[in-house]
Order: C-alpha cells, then structure tokens, then sequence
C-alpha cells in the first residue's frame, strides 16, 4: 500500500482545509507559506459561506473544529437586499436559490449561508496544524522526477514528496510553471473595503442590514456600496474555551464589512491610485465616490475604522484545459480565481479541497492510481470551477460593469491538436 508524502503550497483557506483533510486521514502533509507568519498580512473580513464551504468544513474537520466553525458562524436570513442610494429597500433577493445550488452532502439542519469573520476561520483551519505549517517559504519553482516532485523555495530550501498541490492563490507559481499559458485578467473593476464596529453605526442601518446576507445599492455608473453584518452567535473566544482550547480564538467584536466599488475610470488616476493610499486615504476616497448620494452611505463609512480600509483590483481567470498531470494539481484561486461577485470563491476553494482530499486518500488506500486519481479530480475540480468563473463574470458584468470575459486564445486549439480532437468537440 502506497505512503504518501503531499506538499502543500499556500495556508490560504483551501490548502488548509486539505491539510486538515490529509492529517485526519492519516497521510503525511507538509504546507509551505510564503507570509512570514499566519496574521503577517490583513486578508479581509467577512466572508460569505455557502453550502458548498458548509459541507467542505463538515467533510474536513474534526468534530470539535467544525462545531466550533459553526458556534461562530452568522445564520443570516438568506437575502440579498438591493436598496436605493439613499438606502430605502427596493427588492429583497433570496441568496442562491435551488437553480444554483451545488452538488452537495449537506446534513440535515446544516445551514446553508453562514456570514463568518475570515480571520476566525482561518484561526480554526490552522489549528492542529502549526508543527506541519512552514511559514516564510516561497515557493520558486518544482521538477518533477518518476520518484517524486521536489518544490525549491526562495531561500535555495527544497521539500520532496509524492504530490504537489498548488493551493497559492491568484499569483500562483505552480499554475505559472504547469499552465503556462493560463490567463488572470483584470476585469477593470476596482473597490475598497473596510470595517465598521457594529456599535458605532447601528442606530444609521437600514432594518435588514443586520438580519441579511448582504444589502447593496448602486447608482447610474454602477458605482455600488454594499454591506455585510458578521454578528457571532457566541464570542469566539468563549465559544473556543468551551468546544475546543486548543484553537485559543481571540476575542472578536461584531461589525460590519462596506464595500465601495465600480469601474476604474470612476477612481482617480484611472484607478491606479488605490493600490498606493493608506487605509484614511481610502476611507475617504471611498466617502467621495458617493459625493452626490444622499448623506446615509456617507455617514456610515465615515464610522469606519480607518486603518482597515484596503483597495483591491478584480481580476479574474479565463476558462481553459488543463492537459493531464501525474504529480502537480491545484485548487482554488490559483486555478479558478473569480470576481468576488457571488461571495463563491473561497467556497469553491474548500470545495475543491475537499474533493482532492477524497482523491489522496483513495490512492493512500490503493483503491486508484495516482495518475488516474488527480486527472478525475481536475476534471470535476475545472467543470464546477470554470462554470462558477462565468457565473461571477456575467453577474459582475451586469452589476458593476465589469469586462466580459475574453474568448480563449489559441492554446485551446494548439491543446487540441496535440491530442487529435476536434475543437468543435469543445466549443463552448
Ligand atoms: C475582498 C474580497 C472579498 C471576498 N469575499 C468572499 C466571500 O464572501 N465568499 C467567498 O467564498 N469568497 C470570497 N472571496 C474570494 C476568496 O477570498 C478566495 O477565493 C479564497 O481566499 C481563495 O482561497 P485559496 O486558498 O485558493 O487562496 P488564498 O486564500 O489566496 O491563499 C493562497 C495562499 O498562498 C500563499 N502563496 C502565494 N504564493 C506563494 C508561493 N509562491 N509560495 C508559498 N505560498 C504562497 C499566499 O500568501 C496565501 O496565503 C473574496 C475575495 C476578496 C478579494
């Protein structure tokens, strides 16, 4: 019976969730982070949990972990609230619905949108796996050999072992060595976003706000302004002493994410600029996009703190084929990343871990062969991913007026021919 050895690259939210999956199987892991240290770097807050990351948590975690994943997750009532500019409710939106709903293994009373805090979830992810999570490693490159794969990192450091998953995000250097030809593309959609203690701005909510998945209103340019309630259930801390010590959450207070965003062209400097400012100047550039709004979006972002306040550029992947693998795979944004305009992507990522992990221990147990393993797990993994990508980029396209996605460039063709298939075959 095989022993294997899988390298994981990126402590994000998906290498985690499958390392988490390998350790409770029993299968050697090892997780390389390029971050100097778990909290080296502010990773955002409220993250929007569907089903597809309930049912990833449940299948990966230990028991203690997941009900403390759920202790403190937010049930929000499941709505989007579109509301007007001065933020009176035009429509409430169920969130998802059962045309979209993925294939899942959802238990009965499991809940199907969770609102959570990211940092409270990756603290949980973490847990258990500090003495096999190598941080203040940067992954270069790997080769690949008939024995093993052998990652090199910045440091001239390697790590050897059976499998490499490339769980390391947008900017992935395993995709840029296995899918050279794999595009990220930016959408010409930029936003900020920061957070607002709950406390300091209850008394100026809208009533849903704080009940629903989401509220957001947006105005003729499709410049919108969205918020996101994170209000535990029980403080992270207590929840933590009670279910499970070992993971020491932190004390956490209730708040809201804002977000402010829309096309470059409304940003100063065609939208170069909010990469460069620091969390006030953010604040108040995102307070001036909404100028001539009535004063209620204003006022609530004026109670943010302002050192969280960030600027990011929506980029997203361009659909394509992956040709088969033997030892190299990836999961999550490094293969898949989309707009966050569905609130999907790190539930696609777990999803993905989930199912990989599946795949590992079904070779561990010598019920498949490796080869035959990943390349079943790719075509699910890319069938699912790619379609969600779509998904986000048509919404993102009507909603905020972000650029359709470019059609895929020859490579297509060039993968095909080198296998002697039609491309009609294909065709999308
Ligand atoms: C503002 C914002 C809001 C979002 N909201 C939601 C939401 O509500 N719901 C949702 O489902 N999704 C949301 N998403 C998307 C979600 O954050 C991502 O899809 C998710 O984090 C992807 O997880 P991942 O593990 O694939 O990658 P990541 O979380 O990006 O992790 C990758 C890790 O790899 C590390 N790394 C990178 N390069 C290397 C290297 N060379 N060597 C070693 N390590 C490396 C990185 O430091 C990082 O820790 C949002 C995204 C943004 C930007």
């Amino acid at each position: 019976m095989p022993k294997l050895k899988v390298i994981v690259v990126g402590a994000g939210l998906g290498g985690l969730c499958l390392a988490q999956m390998l350790r409770r199987a029993d299968i050697e892991v090892e997780i390389f982070e390029r971050d100097a240290g778990p909290w080296a770097r502010q990773q955002g807050y409220r993250l929007h949990i569907d089903r597809d990351g309930v049912n990833a948590l449940r299948e990966v975690l230990p028991d203690d972990l997941y009900r403390l994943f759920e202790a403190t997750a937010m049930r929000p009532l499941p709505f989007t609230t579109i509301v007007d500019t001065g933020l009176k409710e035009l429509r409430r939106m169920p969130s998802g619905g059962p045309d979209r709903a993925p294939r899942h293994w959802l238990a009965e009373g499991d809940p199907q949108h969770v609102n959570v805090d990211r940092t409270t979830l990756r603290h949980i992810l973490l847990t258990g796996l500090q003495d096999v999570c190598r941080f203040g490693a940067r992954m270069l490159r790997y080769e690949t050999d008939a024995e093993g794969v052998t990652a090199v990192f910045s440091d001239g450091s390697t790590a050897r072992g059976d499998i490499l998953v490339g769980a390391d995000g947008i900017r992935s250097a395993v995709r840029r060595q296995r899918l050279p030809e794999a595009r990220i593309v930016d959408t010409g959609v930029r936003a900020i976003y920061g957070r607002i203690p709950i406390e300091r701005v209850r008394h100026l909510l809208p009533g849903q706000v704080l009940g629903d998945v989401f509220t957001v209103a947006s105005d003729a340019r499709r410049v919108f302004f969205g918020l996101g309630p994170v209000v535990f259930p029980n403080r992270p801390d207590v929840a933590s002493g009670r279910i499970a010590p070992q993971a020491g959450l932190s004390s956490q207070e209730d708040y809201v994410v804002c977000i402010v965003g829309g096309r470059r062209e409304y940003f100063p400097g065609d939208g170069a600029m909010p990469r460069e400012a620091g969390g006030p100047a953010l604040q108040a550039l995102s307070i001036g996009m909404l100028d001539d709004w009535p004063e209620a979006a204003g006022t609530i972002l004026a109670h943010g703190d302002p050192s969280s306040f960030f600027a990011i550029e929506m980029h997203t992947s361009v659909p394509c084929d992956l040709e088969e693998t033997f030892r190299v795979t990836l999961l999550g944004d490094a293969i898949h990343v989309m707009t966050p305009t569905l609130g999907r992507g790190a539930n696609v990522a777990m999803r993905d871990a989930a199912l990989l992990g599946h795949a590992i221990v079904a070779v561990e147990r010598g019920e498949v062969g490796l080869a035959l393993a990943l390349n079943a797990y790719e075509r699910e993994m890319t069938d699912y991913g790619f379609s969600v990508v779509r998904e986000s980029a048509a919404m993102g396209q009507r909603l905020m007026g972000q650029d359709p996605l470019p059609a895929q460039r020859s490579h297509r063709v060039a993968f095909l021919k080198r296998r002697s298939l039609q491309p009609s075959v294909f065709l999308l």
